[in-house]
Protein backbone atom coordinates (compact mmCIF):
# COMPACT_ATOMS: atom_id res chain seq x y z
CA UNK A 1 0.00 0.00 0.00
CA UNK A 2 1.29 3.58 -0.97
CA UNK A 3 1.74 5.89 2.28
CA UNK A 4 -1.09 8.45 2.98
CA UNK A 5 -0.65 11.56 1.72
CA UNK A 6 -0.93 14.45 4.16
CA UNK A 7 -1.34 17.84 3.31
CA UNK A 8 -0.13 20.36 5.73
CA UNK A 9 -1.80 24.00 5.39
CA UNK A 10 -0.19 26.22 8.04
CA UNK A 11 2.03 29.49 7.38
CA UNK A 12 4.40 29.43 10.75
CA UNK A 13 7.49 27.58 9.30
CA UNK A 14 8.61 26.00 12.63
CA UNK A 15 5.06 24.62 13.19
CA UNK A 16 4.54 23.16 9.64
CA UNK A 17 8.44 21.09 10.26
CA UNK A 18 7.32 19.81 13.29
CA UNK A 19 3.78 18.50 11.68
CA UNK A 20 5.98 17.16 8.93
CA UNK A 21 8.59 15.68 11.05
CA UNK A 22 5.77 13.92 13.30
CA UNK A 23 3.58 12.44 9.98
CA UNK A 24 7.17 10.88 8.36
CA UNK A 25 8.33 9.16 11.31
CA UNK A 26 4.72 7.41 11.02
CA UNK A 27 5.68 6.86 7.41
CA UNK A 28 3.05 9.38 6.00
CA UNK A 29 3.99 11.50 2.73
CA UNK A 30 4.03 15.18 3.67
CA UNK A 31 3.18 17.96 1.41
CA UNK A 32 3.69 21.87 2.41
CA UNK A 33 1.66 24.61 1.72
CA UNK A 34 2.09 28.41 3.81
CA UNK A 35 -0.90 29.59 2.73
CA UNK A 36 -4.47 28.84 1.18
CA UNK A 37 -3.86 29.93 -2.56
CA UNK A 38 -1.19 27.41 -2.63
CA UNK A 39 -2.80 24.92 -1.16
CA UNK A 40 -6.20 24.91 -3.78
CA UNK A 41 -3.24 25.09 -6.26
CA UNK A 42 -1.75 22.06 -5.09
CA UNK A 43 -5.41 20.49 -4.46
CA UNK A 44 -5.49 20.42 -8.38
CA UNK A 45 -2.97 17.63 -8.92
CA UNK A 46 -2.47 15.97 -5.45
CA UNK A 47 -5.16 13.72 -3.67
CA UNK A 48 -4.04 13.97 -0.19
CA UNK A 49 -5.86 11.50 2.38
CA UNK A 50 -6.19 13.96 4.51
CA UNK A 51 -5.74 18.03 5.21
CA UNK A 52 -4.26 19.77 8.29
CA UNK A 53 -5.48 23.10 8.14
CA UNK A 54 -4.64 26.10 10.36
CA UNK A 55 -7.58 28.66 11.25
CA UNK A 56 -5.04 31.30 10.86
CA UNK A 57 -3.18 31.96 7.73
CA UNK A 58 -1.99 34.95 5.71
CA UNK A 59 -4.73 36.11 2.95
CA UNK A 60 -7.33 33.24 2.53
CA UNK A 61 -8.24 32.34 6.00
CA UNK A 62 -8.39 28.91 6.80
CA UNK A 63 -12.46 29.05 7.51
CA UNK A 64 -12.46 29.88 3.76
CA UNK A 65 -10.16 27.26 2.44
CA UNK A 66 -12.27 24.75 4.10
CA UNK A 67 -15.56 26.16 2.20
CA UNK A 68 -13.66 26.61 -0.91
CA UNK A 69 -12.78 22.80 -0.36
CA UNK A 70 -16.24 21.31 0.76
CA UNK A 71 -17.59 23.61 -1.92
CA UNK A 72 -15.69 21.60 -4.64
CA UNK A 73 -17.02 17.83 -6.42
CA UNK A 74 -13.75 16.88 -6.55
CA UNK A 75 -12.52 17.61 -3.18
CA UNK A 76 -15.47 17.91 -0.86
CA UNK A 77 -14.63 14.57 0.40
CA UNK A 78 -11.12 15.39 1.87
CA UNK A 79 -10.87 14.76 5.97
CA UNK A 80 -10.18 18.15 7.94
CA UNK A 81 -8.21 18.04 10.51
CA UNK A 82 -8.39 22.15 11.47
CA UNK A 83 -5.72 23.64 14.18
CA UNK A 84 -7.35 26.17 15.95
CA UNK A 85 -5.35 29.58 18.48
CA UNK A 86 -7.84 29.45 20.69
CA UNK A 87 -9.83 26.82 23.07
CA UNK A 88 -13.08 29.00 22.00
CA UNK A 89 -16.05 27.31 21.48
CA UNK A 90 -17.05 29.54 18.95
CA UNK A 91 -14.20 28.75 16.69
CA UNK A 92 -14.48 24.99 17.13
CA UNK A 93 -18.48 25.68 16.08
CA UNK A 94 -17.55 26.92 13.56
CA UNK A 95 -15.09 24.63 12.16
CA UNK A 96 -17.64 22.27 12.43
CA UNK A 97 -20.17 23.87 10.65
CA UNK A 98 -17.69 24.51 7.62
CA UNK A 99 -17.13 20.95 7.35
CA UNK A 100 -13.70 20.17 9.24
CA UNK A 101 -13.61 16.60 10.76
CA UNK A 102 -12.01 16.94 13.76
CA UNK A 103 -10.13 20.53 15.39
CA UNK A 104 -7.30 20.49 17.71
CA UNK A 105 -5.79 23.38 19.74
CA UNK A 106 -2.72 25.27 19.77
CA UNK A 107 -0.28 24.29 20.94
CA UNK A 108 -0.88 20.67 20.78
CA UNK A 109 1.30 17.54 21.37
CA UNK A 110 2.56 15.82 18.16
CA UNK A 111 1.32 12.70 19.48
CA UNK A 112 -1.93 13.89 20.01
CA UNK A 113 -1.71 15.18 16.41
CA UNK A 114 -0.84 11.93 15.15
CA UNK A 115 -3.47 10.10 17.30
CA UNK A 116 -6.09 12.05 15.37
CA UNK A 117 -4.98 11.58 11.95
CA UNK A 118 -4.73 8.07 12.60
CA UNK A 119 -8.80 8.71 13.68
CA UNK A 120 -10.02 10.02 10.99
CA UNK A 121 -7.48 8.40 8.59
CA UNK A 122 -9.16 5.09 9.87
CA UNK A 123 -12.77 6.63 9.67
CA UNK A 124 -12.87 7.76 6.38
CA UNK A 125 -11.37 4.04 5.34
CA UNK A 126 -14.22 2.78 6.87
CA UNK A 127 -16.53 5.24 5.39
CA UNK A 128 -14.76 3.99 2.24
CA UNK A 129 -15.26 0.49 2.38
CA UNK A 130 -18.63 0.72 3.43
CA UNK A 131 -19.76 3.07 0.64
CA UNK A 132 -19.80 0.50 -1.63
CA UNK A 133 -21.69 -2.27 0.55
CA UNK A 134 -25.63 -3.21 -0.23
CA UNK A 135 -27.08 -3.11 3.64
CA UNK A 136 -26.62 -1.66 7.00
CA UNK A 137 -27.63 -3.37 10.20
CA UNK A 138 -27.67 -2.42 13.41
CA UNK A 139 -29.57 -3.70 16.11
CA UNK A 140 -33.21 -3.34 15.16
CA UNK A 141 -32.36 -1.64 12.30
CA UNK A 142 -31.92 -2.90 8.66
CA UNK A 143 -31.43 -0.55 5.56
CA UNK A 144 -30.86 -2.40 1.95
CA UNK A 145 -29.39 0.30 -0.04
CA UNK A 146 -30.00 -1.69 -3.02
CA UNK A 147 -33.98 -1.94 -2.61
CA UNK A 148 -34.46 1.23 -0.33
CA UNK A 149 -36.03 -1.09 1.98
CA UNK A 150 -35.44 0.22 5.52
CA UNK A 151 -37.00 -2.08 8.71
CA UNK A 152 -37.02 -1.90 12.10
CA UNK A 153 -37.67 -4.74 13.95
CA UNK A 154 -38.56 -6.98 10.94
CA UNK A 155 -41.38 -4.65 9.69
CA UNK A 156 -41.05 -2.11 6.99
CA UNK A 157 -40.37 1.51 7.77
CA UNK A 158 -41.62 3.78 4.69
CA UNK A 159 -39.51 6.56 3.87
CA UNK A 160 -39.57 9.26 0.84
CA UNK A 161 -36.65 9.31 -1.31
CA UNK A 162 -34.99 12.15 0.64
CA UNK A 163 -35.78 10.55 4.38
CA UNK A 164 -33.65 7.62 2.75
CA UNK A 165 -31.13 9.59 1.67
CA UNK A 166 -30.80 11.45 4.81
CA UNK A 167 -30.58 8.54 6.69
CA UNK A 168 -28.26 6.72 4.26
CA UNK A 169 -25.42 9.58 5.12
CA UNK A 170 -26.46 9.29 9.17
CA UNK A 171 -25.96 5.50 9.24
CA UNK A 172 -22.03 6.01 6.86
CA UNK A 173 -21.58 8.65 9.26
CA UNK A 174 -21.89 7.19 12.31
CA UNK A 175 -21.08 9.10 16.07
CA UNK A 176 -19.99 11.90 14.17
CA UNK A 177 -21.35 15.83 14.05
CA UNK A 178 -22.74 16.42 10.83
CA UNK A 179 -24.00 20.28 10.20
CA UNK A 180 -27.01 21.42 8.75
CA UNK A 181 -25.10 22.94 5.81
CA UNK A 182 -23.24 19.07 5.79
CA UNK A 183 -26.47 17.40 5.34
CA UNK A 184 -27.54 19.82 2.84
CA UNK A 185 -24.67 19.33 0.51
CA UNK A 186 -25.02 15.52 1.12
CA UNK A 187 -28.47 14.75 0.52
CA UNK A 188 -29.35 17.72 -1.82
CA UNK A 189 -26.59 18.68 -3.33
CA UNK A 190 -27.11 21.39 -6.12
CA UNK A 191 -31.04 21.64 -5.43
CA UNK A 192 -31.89 25.23 -4.66
CA UNK A 193 -35.63 26.29 -2.75
CA UNK A 194 -33.89 24.16 0.05
CA UNK A 195 -32.30 25.72 3.49
CA UNK A 196 -30.70 24.45 6.65
CA UNK A 197 -34.62 24.81 7.63
CA UNK A 198 -35.33 21.84 5.48
CA UNK A 199 -33.02 19.31 6.94
CA UNK A 200 -34.55 20.09 10.62
CA UNK A 201 -37.71 19.35 8.67
CA UNK A 202 -36.73 15.83 7.58
CA UNK A 203 -34.75 15.13 10.35
CA UNK A 204 -38.05 15.28 12.06
CA UNK A 205 -39.76 13.11 9.88
CA UNK A 206 -37.09 10.25 9.77
CA UNK A 207 -37.34 10.73 13.96
CA UNK A 208 -41.16 9.82 13.53
CA UNK A 209 -40.50 7.17 11.68
CA UNK A 210 -37.86 5.16 13.49
CA UNK A 211 -37.47 6.27 16.73
CA UNK A 212 -38.68 5.24 19.68
CA UNK A 213 -40.44 8.20 21.12
CA UNK A 214 -39.97 10.88 18.56
CA UNK A 215 -39.51 13.50 21.07
CA UNK A 216 -37.02 11.91 22.89
CA UNK A 217 -34.59 10.39 20.22
CA UNK A 218 -31.93 8.44 21.21
CA UNK A 219 -30.32 7.30 18.04
CA UNK A 220 -30.49 10.58 15.47
CA UNK A 221 -29.34 13.27 18.72
CA UNK A 222 -29.38 17.10 17.94
CA UNK A 223 -25.69 18.72 18.39
CA UNK A 224 -26.82 22.26 19.65
CA UNK A 225 -25.86 24.83 16.90
CA UNK A 226 -24.17 22.66 14.61
CA UNK A 227 -26.55 19.93 13.63
CA UNK A 228 -27.14 16.29 13.77
CA UNK A 229 -25.56 12.85 15.28
CA UNK A 230 -26.23 9.67 14.57
CA UNK A 231 -25.39 7.54 17.70
CA UNK A 232 -24.83 4.29 16.29
CA UNK A 233 -24.59 2.40 20.44
CA UNK A 234 -27.95 3.61 20.99
CA UNK A 235 -29.17 1.74 17.64
CA UNK A 236 -27.19 -1.39 19.21
CA UNK A 237 -28.18 -1.58 22.84
CA1 LIG B 1 -1.07 30.32 11.41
Amino acid sequence: MPPKKILVVEDEPDIRKLIHYNLAQEHYQVVEAEDGERALRLLQHEKPDLIILDLLLPGMSGLELCRAVRGRPDTARFPILMLTAKAGEADRVVGLEMGADDYLTKPFSPREMVARVKAILRRSEMQAAGSGEESYKKGPLKVNFATYEVTLRGKPVRLTLKEFELLRVLVHNPNRVLSRDRLLDLVWGDETFVTPRTVDVHIRRLRKAIEKNDRKPTWILTVRGVGYKFDENAVET
